[in-house]
């Protein structure tokens, strides 16, 4: 098998745990303090868990200042899968935060627990910006798990507050 197949192959193993993986964060709201919710603290205790189980280092939680939250702050996750080199790293960035779910008579179910339905993944914030996070995240762990080290760094930055106004 080719690198490639390998990576494929083993990404395609993790089906069922993205599904839980989505299931699991869209049960935290991450909502903006600014339209009612909470933030994105305790989304963050899930990938932070997540990083560190799967092989990436240097794991930071950069805390911007938010007085409404009940926690007082906004967590920015920053996290390093190591390259054979280091003189680059390829950044993914993308966001914790959702949208609040509008009228609720629109959906088939509850926004906050996500569900398949003809493999298909429904849930508030299921696609804006979990797939692109949940992808990558495997992405690495699969590169992990094969034992196969990227040409180059690779950064990962779980940032905070990017629907509402990124303050
Ligand atoms: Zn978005």
């Amino acid at each position: 098998m080719t690198k490639m197949e390998k990576i494929a192959k083993r990404i395609d193993s993790y089906r069922n745990e993205m599904i839980d993986m989505q299931i699991k964060l869209c049960a935290k709201p991450s909502i903006s303090p600014a339209i009612g919710g909470e933030g994105e603290v305790e989304k963050a205790e899930i990938l932070i868990d997540f990083l560190k189980k799967n092989g990436f280092s240097d794991i930071e939680v950069i805390k911007a200042p938010d007085l409404e939250a009940p926690s007082g702050y906004r967590p920015n996750i920053l996290g390093f899968f190591k390259g054979k080199s280091s003189s680059k790293t390829i950044w993914i960035m993308t966001h914790m935060d959702v949208v609040p779910p509008g009228e609720l008579a629109q959906w088939r179910g509850d926004p906050f627990k996500a569900w398949v339905e003809e493999g298909k993944i429904y849930g508030r914030g299921v696609e804006d910006n979990q797939q692109d996070m949940v992808a990558s995240l495997y992405a690495i762990k699969a590169f992990h798990e094969e034992g196969l080290e990227p040409n180059y760094n690779i950064g990962i930055a779980l940032v905070a507050d990017e629907e509402t106004g990124s303050e």
